[in-house]
């Protein structure tokens, strides 16, 4: 039988399985203590435990649902991703960022850890490298929590800044998702404030609702891409699904009882939607919701025919934008936006892991 990861467990479940072991309330609360402040890896170092409470739970649980198996120093910043084999031999990527602080690029020890929500993507938008592979499983909420232990324990620092856009759609695995959130943000694990986490999503509505119950003050991102049917649903299957008739208004829900302005992400693809008139599409979007606009000119993916718009042309795009009163952020260099950097996670292995 596949060993139960602790690390999804929250205080209330290990005060729980204490019960069921016969053991008093207290031992919970010391063994979350070896879990989140110690980040024990064995059951053995945990000293003040009964022995026969450390076998009971080596007997059905672990410690760590993924192991690290590759590290990579990016070429073009500071960033590094790194590659981790799950239980069952899927592989998932996360991507650790430095955060930048003052104008001459110097950095501070503080980082943003991109992290995978899903193994492949079921929705298949036509620019993204994760959609391509097509789905294959949720991750569990200890493969995501796993990411952030193994990132702090790469970067030996900890993770300040959160974001959810690595592979998959966080919001098609809202369950999972939520018991995560649950532990990153509870002070005795991983203690990350919810304004320090956002959710990118490419237009999940029912999960959008769900997250809204969640009742935590997350930043949310959407990936927005074109701001007609149109233009949407030609990169973007989903919006056949969720079209902006539906989109939108769930967006204006969450805006409503939001305390953070939300991000609308919209990669520039060259005659598909960074033509002028879509950028007064756009602003009337952003407008409606408030909201930021991030514009990220196309990364070349490796067998898709999209082509990146000229510099000259991103920065009119983005002129547009601003002269409409939009707050909006574009990055032209390649690997300095948070986006270009995880947005393109793909599992290259995936092959040599079959
Ligand atoms: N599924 C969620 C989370 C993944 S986020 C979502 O779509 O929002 C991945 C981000 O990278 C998204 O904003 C996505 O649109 C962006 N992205 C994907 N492919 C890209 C590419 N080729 N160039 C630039 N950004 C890309
Ligand atoms: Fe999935 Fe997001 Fe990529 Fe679309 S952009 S295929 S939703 S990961």
């Amino acid at each position: 039988m596949e060993k139960l990861c602790l690390l999804e467990y929250t205080r209330d479940n290990l005060v729980q399985l204490m019960a069921e072991l016969g053991h008093k309330p207290f031992r919970a609360a010391q063994l979350q203590e070896w879990i989140w402040k110690h980040r024990a890896t064995s059951f053995e170092q945990m000293s003040n435990l009964p022995p026969a409470l450390r076998a009971a739970l080596d007997e059905r649980f672990c410690l760590r649902a993924l192991t690290v198996v590759e590290v990579n120093q990016s070429t073009t910043g500071a960033t590094r991703k790194f590659l981790s084999r799950m239980a069952d031999g899927h592989l998932v990527e996360s991507v650790i960022i430095p955060a930048a602080v003052g104008q001459g690029g110097a950095h501070s020890d503080r980082i943003t850890l991109c992290v995978s929500s899903q193994v492949g993507c079921a929705f298949g938008c036509r620019f993204c490298a994760s959609g391509l592979l097509g789905f294959t499983r949720n991750l569990t909420a200890s493969e995501i929590l796993g990411q952030i232990v193994a990132a702090e324990e790469i970067s030996g620092t900890r993770v300040d800044n959160l974001v959810f856009m690595g592979m998959g759609e966080p919001l098609a695995n809202i369950d999972n998702l939520l018991t995560a959130l649950t532990l990153i943000m509870d002070p005795h694990a991983l203690n990350i404030g919810a304004r320090h986490i956002t959710i990118s999503t490419s237009g999940n509505v029912p999960g959008l609702r769900r997250l809204a119950e969640f009742g935590k003050p997350l930043r949310l991102a959407v990936s927005l891409h074109g701001a007609s049917d149109e233009v949407r649903s030609r990169v973007m299957p989903v919006n056949r699904k969720w079209p902006l008739g539906q989109l939108l208004p769930a967006l204006e829900e969450w805006a409503r009882t939001s305390k953070h302005k939300m991000t609308l992400e919209y990669i520039l693809i060259e005659d598909v939607n960074a033509m002028m008139p879509e950028a007064a599409r756009l602003a009337r979007v952003a407008r409606r919701l408030n909201a930021k606009v991030n514009l990220i000119p196309y990364n070349t993916v490796e067998g898709l025919p999209w082509v990146r718009p000229s510099e000259a042309h991103c920065r009119a795009f983005c002129k547009a934008l601003i002269a409409a009163g939009i707050p909006v952020t574009m990055r032209y260099e390649k690997g300095h936006d948070i986006n270009a950097a995880c947005g393109q996670l793909r599992l290259r292995r995936m092959k040599e892991a079959e």
